[in-house]
């Protein structure tokens, strides 16, 4: 079946990218990469509104942000151009022709109706297996409204006949809708395409996902920054699994084991707490140089000034581990890249109190002046010696240092943070903490 392989992923543009759209969208995709086949996108506006092209924009950054890139369709056009319905409306005309032409529709108060021809539907779904549909009692659907816009059935019909689709890969929500589909098939004298339709997503207490559900959309990830490969992998596991408890997936493998007898039929329960989950070991072990990447349009929109980039680097390496989402990264490395930095009021109440506190911060200035080599393994020593002549704890000095270079009372690794920092920058903050609080 190999290059005859055509999915699309077919969205209204209703300025949301859900996350069970999105779902949909990757499984075609995967469907397509598996087959080496293409993948449309086909824009459903047959209600254009105002805030059209913003909304399909969302589309497009939403699979583009989630690592699906489309063949055919939206911005990239194609052989069956145009890829919009609301551009279509002379290829829906021709095909109404047909139907006239086999006296199959009729006009009633304006609208078109098609005549149902009350013979059962067979449909042997590649998720839900075989179904028929019992058609005796189905009243003639209408395919036009009065005011001349299309209604969904007929055109989803036409497009994926003319855009050549071999598989239909979609939520089980359209399972009922595809008799219909099969009947003006029928009717328009085509083979139906294959038909997949993958189960629902559904929050954990069973209920239907709507747009108010943390998580439900798309934009929430972006704007979050979460690793979107993380994101990815966890649609992966919406309804569709390598079935032996293997969660976090590389998507090579996922395209080389996915396939549509391989997704599940019961509902999907979205979990939320699993995705920070599997983000978290995504973001924890990439790569540096994608940790960087993924940073930089946060790094950017806070206004930090990188001017040297191993710096930045030597930076991102230290506080990986602590991140979560990309869209923390400002707050953990800001003070790297300034010398104004603010120190935190409620740290200086209890790190800064007692009059020998800056006394002993310059003892560990001088010690730190005459260092021989400057790394994590010398400064921790040198600390820890100075504690002992003090005598006070270790603590009592390290709580100090972090505050008085960073401004704040938590941070990475505070031998490994000296290091990065350099000597002149570390001996130029504790200098200038001294000065403020003596
Ligand atoms: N525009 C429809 C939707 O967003 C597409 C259904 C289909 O894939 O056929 O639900």
């Amino acid at each position: 079946m190999s290059s005859a392989v055509r999915v699309r992923f077919a969205p209204s543009p209703t300025g949301f990218l859900h996350v069970g759209g999105a779902r949909t969208a990757l499984f075609n995709w995967l469907f397509a990469q598996r087959h080496q086949g293409v993948f449309v996108l086909r824009i459903e506006d047959t209600d254009k509104s105002r805030e059209h092209e913003n909304a399909v924009r969302v589309i497009y950054d939403g699979l583009r942000w989630l690592g699906l890139e489309w063949d055919e369709g939206g911005d990239k056009g194609g052989p069956f151009d145009p890829y919009f319905q609301s551009e279509r409306g002379s290829i829906y005309e021709k095909y109404l022709k047909i139907l006239e032409s086999k006296a199959l529709v009729y006009e009633d108060q304006g609208a078109v109706r098609f005549r149902s021809s009350h013979r059962p539907v067979l449909v042997d779904d590649l998720v839900c297996g075989r179904i028929e549909f019992d058609r005796s009692m189905e009243p003639d659907m209408t395919i036009r409204r009065p005011d001349g816009s299309w209604i969904f059935h007929f055109v989803s019909v036409v497009d994926d006949i003319e855009m050549r689709i071999s598989h239909v890969i979609r939520g089980e929500d359209h399972l009922t809708n595809t008799s219909k589909h099969v009947a003006l098939y029928q009717a328009l004298g085509v083979e139906p395409p294959r038909f997949a339709h993958i189960p629902l997503i559904l929050n954990r207490d069973g209920s239907k996902m709507s747009k108010r559900d943390e998580g439900s959309s798309i934009s929430t990830y972006m704007e979050r920054g979460y690793a979107p490969e993380a994101v990815r992998n966890y649609l992966c596991l919406l309804g569709w699994s390598p079935k032996d408890n293997r969660e976090k997936l590389n998507i090579e493998e996922v395209i080389r084991l996915f396939d549509l007898d391989k997704v599940n039929r019961r509902n999907a329960s979205f979990d939320l707490d699993k995705c920070n989950w599997l983000n978290a070991q995504y973001v924890a072990h990439m790569p540096i140089s994608r940790f960087r990447e993924l940073s930089g349009p946060f790094i950017e929109k806070a206004g930090i000034q990188i001017s040297d980039e191993e710096y930045l680097l030597a930076v991102l390496r230290i506080v990986q581990e602590k991140i979560k989402l990309f869209k923390d990264v400002p707050e953990w490395i800001g003070y790297f890249f300034t010398e104004d930095y603010e120190y935190d009021a409620g740290a200086i109440a209890k790190t800064f109190s007692g009059p020998e506190i800056m006394k002993r911060l310059e003892r560990l200035r001088e010690g730190y002046q005459t260092l021989a080599a400057w790394n994590a393994g010398s400064l921790e020593s040198e600390l820890k010696r100075l504690a002992t002549e003090i005598p006070c704890k270790a603590a009592e000095l390290i709580h100090p240092t972090r505050l008085a270079v960073s401004g704040r009372a938590i941070g990475p690794s505070l031998y490994h943070m000296l290091e990065v920092m350099g000597k002149d920058r570390v001996l130029r903050r504790l200098s200038r903490t001294i000065e403020r609080f003596s």
